[in-house]
């Protein structure tokens, strides 16, 4: 059967600043993912979206199409509401560890899909594949009983069969220089969310040096258009724009996120972790209509419990000593002072070349290795005192990933002004 448009119409469309119309939109993904259009036209394509950008209309209409392309879950035969989060990704962001599991200790179902670290920002699965004996595969069947039961909470992969257009597009656009366009990355993460079939939604929308999107205003666009994507489609969905310019908590890595995941879980661990967890558990049981304080679940061994039913649910042992590393390498402060500045985007750079993220999709990562901070901006240090263990199972990896700190940390004289963690909330716009 004859094709109903033309590739290159499409993307000479928007090349000429125009707003491509709906069904050529639609076909121009279906035909994608069916591999009648190609890799060369569709990075044209992405690359004029970069530059020209999409009306909210046409970000609609593409979320939608690549929705098109495969399942579409539904939780609705579960008898509970459901709530999920996405995170636009950072450094030492463990959050989706104690958050599933705490909004699970309410009665609330979370269907938390997860994915893989890639480049400096590091990934839920991999961090939980530190534990183990621990699954991050589970069939749907799996996941649905496991969120009806007593436990409630799933944390997983993504089966391949959600958005498989978004896979193609995903892949593409890492290797063409095309990832950081708003209406790419909000159809991108919209379309798996609302596919996914969560009643409700808080998106986690990061923006610093350790972020996807490095300044506010940018931030703020991304938020207010998924926000907009997800209300449109029925998915209750607020926003919190949070600060990705300092690592979340001490750790970044795997096993050592997990530990400390664990700390908030019982109750302790790190001020700025257990505010963010607080912050978007809040927004979950909200939106799920239920009046609580979700601080409380963690005070009192509530979340703790689950925590340890859903990790037993997919084989891991919560008991198990988690990996330790072969060799470790303390950094010290060389003069007295306060740390005044310490940046994401290189703590992430150098857990990542310690072996705990991975340079390409298909490569393992270390689970032992990564970074533990000792100093955080804000902290009075002085010289001899530590402020990095590096974490790796072969020496000769240090050197590179000290290289990335040298420039990371600054200490000063005066105490950085204290800055909230979550700065705005978006609704429906
Ligand atoms: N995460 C996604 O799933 N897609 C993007 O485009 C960016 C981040």
């Amino acid at each position: 059967m004859a094709e109903p448009f033309d590739a290159v119409d499409v993307i000479r469309t928007k090349r000429d600043g125009g707003a491509v119309p709906e069904p050529a939109l639609r076909w121009m993904i279906d035909a994608y993912t069916r591999q009648y259009v190609q890799d060369a036209q569709m990075s044209a394509f992405t690359m004029a979206v970069l530059l020209n950008g999409m009306t909210r209309e046409e970000i609609r209409v593409m979320t939608d199409a690549m929705i098109s392309t495969g399942e579409r879950m539904s939780f609705a035969g579960l008898g509970k509401p459901t709530a999920d989060k996405h995170s636009t990704g950072g450094v030492g962001d463990k959050i989706t560890l104690p958050l599933a599991p705490l909004v699970a200790s309410f009665g609330v179902a979370v269907p938390q899909l997860s994915g893989r670290g890639l480049g400096h920002t590091g990934g839920t699965l991999d961090k939980l594949e530190a534990i183990p004996g621990w699954r991050a595969q589970l069939t749907n069947e799996e996941m649905f009983a496991q969120m009806q039961g007593p436990v409630g909470a799933v944390i997983c992969a993504a089966g391949s069969g959600l958005a498989p257009a978004d896979k193609r597009l995903y892949a593409l656009r890492d290797v063409t220089g095309t990832v950081e366009a708003i209406p790419l990355i909000a159809s991108s993460i919209m379309s798996k969310k609302i596919a996914e079939g969560t009643e409700s939604l808080v998106l986690d929308v990061k923006f610093g040096t350790g972020a996807f999107m490095k300044d506010y205003a940018q931030a703020k666009e991304l938020a207010e258009t998924m926000v907009a994507l997800g209300t449109d489609s029925g998915v209750k969905t607020t926003a919190l724009i949070t600060a990705m310019s300092t690592p979340l908590g001490l750790t970044a890595g795997n096993a050592n996120e997990v530990r400390e995941s664990v700390e908030v879980l019982a109750g302790g661990g790190p001020a700025d972790v257990v505010e963010l967890t607080v912050a978007l558990a809040r927004e979950m049981l909200q939106m799920s209509g239920i009046d609580a304080d979700p601080a409380e679940a963690l005070k009192d061994g509530r979340a703790m419990d689950t925590w340890r039913a859903m990790i037993r649910a997919q084989d891991g042992d919560p008991d198990a000593p988690l990996p330790t590393p072969r060799e470790t390498h303390v950094v010290t402060a060389e003069r007295d002072g306060v740390m005044t500045r310490l940046d994401a985007f290189d703590v992430g750079i150098a857990a990542w070349r310690l072996g705990a993220g991975r340079a390409r999709a298909a490569d393992p990562v270390v689970h032992a290795a990564g970074i533990d901070l000792h100093a955080k901006p804000g902290d009075v240090v002085r010289a001899g005192d530590p402020l990095f263990t590096l974490n790796a199972d072969d020496g000769s990896r240090f050197d590179r990933a000290l290289e990335a700190l040298a420039g990371s940390f600054e200490i000063g004289e005066t105490a950085p002004e204290a800055a909230p963690i979550v700065r705005e909330r978006i609704t429906s716009v």
